[in-house]
This record gives C-alpha cells, structure tokens and sequence, in this order.
C-alpha cells in the first residue's frame, strides 16, 4: 500500500473521530480548513452525516479537502486517482468564501447542499448510476447525472437536524448552482437553474416521507426526472 494513500486514509480516519469535539483548529493551508472557523467546526459533522445517509463506508468514504479554487468558484467529486480506490470531495475555499457571503448567514443550508450534491456523485459512482444516467442521455451529455445528484442533495437534506425551516432550502437551492461543478455550462448541459431547484426541492419533498433508503431515493429521482424530462433520454 502506497504511503500517501495510507496517510490520507489516516487523516479522515482521524478527523472522523475527532469529530463533535471541540478541540478541531486547523490552519489556513489545511485540507479540513476553508479559512472560516464557524465553517471548519461544521465540516466533519457533515462528512459524517453524508456518509451515514448515504451508506458510504470502507473504500467508498470518499477523501475530502478543501482547496484553492482561484478566480472560479468549484467544487467536485473526483475519480481515483491511479493507485487510489477512493473519490475525493473537494470544495473550493473561494467557493465556501461566495456562499457565506451570498447567503446572508444562512451558510449552513447552502453549503450542506453543495457537499450533498457532491456526495451524491460519490453514491452514483458506486451504485452504477453514473454509467447508467449517462446512456440514456440524448445529447451523451452529463445533465442527467447532474440533476440526478440535485435530487439526492435535496433527499438529504430534511435529515440535517441544524436544517430546520422551508426556507433553508430555498436558500441552499439558490445558491449552490452558481458554484463549480454545480455551475450550468453555456451548452446548457447541466440543465437550467430552475430546473436544478425543481430537482433539488422534489428530492427534499420525497427526504421528509422517505428520508431512510438512498437507493429508493435514487430510483425515485431517476423516475422523476423521467417525469419531467423525457426529451432529455435517448429513444
Ligand atoms: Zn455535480
């Protein structure tokens, strides 16, 4: 085993454990640090309920960190790198920056939306999801496995207890289209914002009935978006 995955596995091990206590500082160039301590604290609790909703474990806990995204907002969720078996989440510090500012403090909701939005990709990878919504795309492009995990984000988030009123997802849903991977392409691949929220507030809809099973949850989001979208699969 390469030294460097044994040490990055290590680390979320360790963050992992160390997560709800109150000893967690981290400087700026830190992987678990987005330059913002109210954020920092909230980091591994939302890690941690991500994994649990989505029943990720062993090699399919993905990696995390933040990182220097520069002029651009992002965030995604990578591929193993060769040699690795985990996906990385990794969100922008500019990108945490944007939505602090943009959301009037009410950050929480936003950002549990863009790492939900991110772990969804994490679980369509595993489950297959992936592959499968990108055959049936018309255009081959990835708009469906986009709105798909718009869907699961919004599933999840009836689930984050620190996520209490209607109007948190109105402020999650508004926000984290404008950031990154979640960013719509001028192709219009990633379908349109409207679309996107509409998503994300039928998968928040179906997460206060059904809040328990991700894989129900992904099949009713494939089913709604066939709903509201045939055009968008392949004949
Ligand atoms: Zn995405």
């Amino acid at each position: 085993m390469a030294p460097h995955r044994l040490s990055r596995r290590n680390l979320l091990l360790a963050s992992f454990l160390a997560a709800g206590t109150s000893g967690v500082t981290a400087k700026s160039h830190d992987r678990f640090s987005s330059g913002f301590r109210q954020i920092d604290d909230g980091v591994l609790p939302t890690l941690e309920f991500l994994s649990r909703v989505f029943r990720l474990e062993g090699d399919w806990l993905p990696d995390f960190s933040f990182f220097d995204d520069g002029e651009r907002a992002d965030a995604r969720a990578e591929d193993p790198i060769p040699g690795f078996t985990r996906m990385h989440v990794k969100i922008g510090r500019r990108a945490v920056a944007e939505t602090i500012k943009i959301s009037s403090g009410d950050f929480g909701a936003a950002l549990t939306g863009v790492f939900a939005h991110e772990f969804g990709h994490v679980y369509q990878y595993k489950k297959g999801y992936r592959k499968r919504l990108l055959d049936m795309d018309a255009n081959a492009s990835v708009r469906l496995v986009e709105i798909h995990s718009d869907f699961l984000a919004g599933w999840t988030l009836p689930q984050a207890w620190w996520i209490r009123k209607v109007s948190d997802l109105r402020v999650a849903a508004e926000q984290f289209f404008e950031l990154g991977d979640i960013q719509f392409e001028a192709q219009g691949h990633h379908g349109t914002s409207l679309q996107r929220q509409t998503l994300m507030a039928a998968g928040y809809t179906w997460g206060l009935s059904s809040p328990d099973n991700p894989d129900k949850a992904a099949e009713r989001g494939l089913a709604v978006i066939k709903d509201l979208f045939p055009q968008w699969f392949r004949s």
